[in-house]
């Protein structure tokens, strides 16, 4: 890892990372507790980060290329957000344990970007880890671009780690919004199998 100064560059976006955040905050969050709001806080701290990318509807309304690649990994993407989360799980959930573990998920968010933010076409994308009091930019020389094998081949175990951990625990990443959603659409899930497997075969001949 090195550092590098003010090279913020920008390259084509792209939504990738996203199911990759999602499943590796998942799984951390899960590991941890048993307790699914202390869940929520950890595993949506690897995920609001990505909450500065919302730029990119305005982007397709205008037309113009602006917001996206201008905040995006800024406003985020920051020490100051992940003490803000810190600081909120500790309250909310009245837990350090809880707040420690939101703090690493939201870190493991940034580690994650820093290792496989490159964009597809070859530029880097930064983190502004001290913004806005800060503008340094960090970034890894060997940075994996976003639609490399290593994160294809990342998605596609963490995805199977995740269905494992659905059959085994019976919940899913909805959980991370809602308890009730996640049952619906896992109940859903086994109508359809359960119908499937009971199905009449047709007939021979
Ligand atoms: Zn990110």
């Amino acid at each position: 890892m090195r550092k590098i100064g003010h090279a913020r560059s920008r390259h084509r976006r792209s939504r990738m990372t996203f199911p990759c955040h999602l499943f590796v905050s998942w799984h951390l969050a899960r590991l941890v507790t048993q307790d699914v709001v202390a869940r929520r806080w950890i595993g949506c701290a690897g995920l609001v980060a990505d909450l500065d990318g919302v730029g990119v509807v305005a982007d397709i309304i205008t037309g113009q290329p602006r917001y996206y690649e201008a905040w995006h990994h800024l406003l985020g993407h920051n020490l100051f957000v992940g003490i803000l989360l810190f600081g909120l799980a500790g309250v909310w959930c009245r837990s350090w344990r809880v707040a420690g573990w939101t703090w690493v998920g939201f870190h493991v968010h940034l580690t994650g970007d820093l290792l496989s933010g490159r964009g597809p076409d070859g530029s880097g994308w930064p983190v502004v880890y001290g913004w806005p009091v800060s503008g340094y930019e960090w970034q890894w020389a060997g940075q994996i671009r976003l639609d490399a094998w290593p994160n294809t081949a990342a998605f596609l175990a963490l995805l199977a780690w995740a269905v494992v951990a659905i059959k085994r625990g019976g919940r899913s990443p909805l959980e991370l919004l809602s308890s009730r959603l996640d049952r619906q659409v896992l109940g859903a899930f086994r109508s359809v199998l359960a119908s499937r497997k009971t199905a009449p075969q047709p007939r021979q001949g």
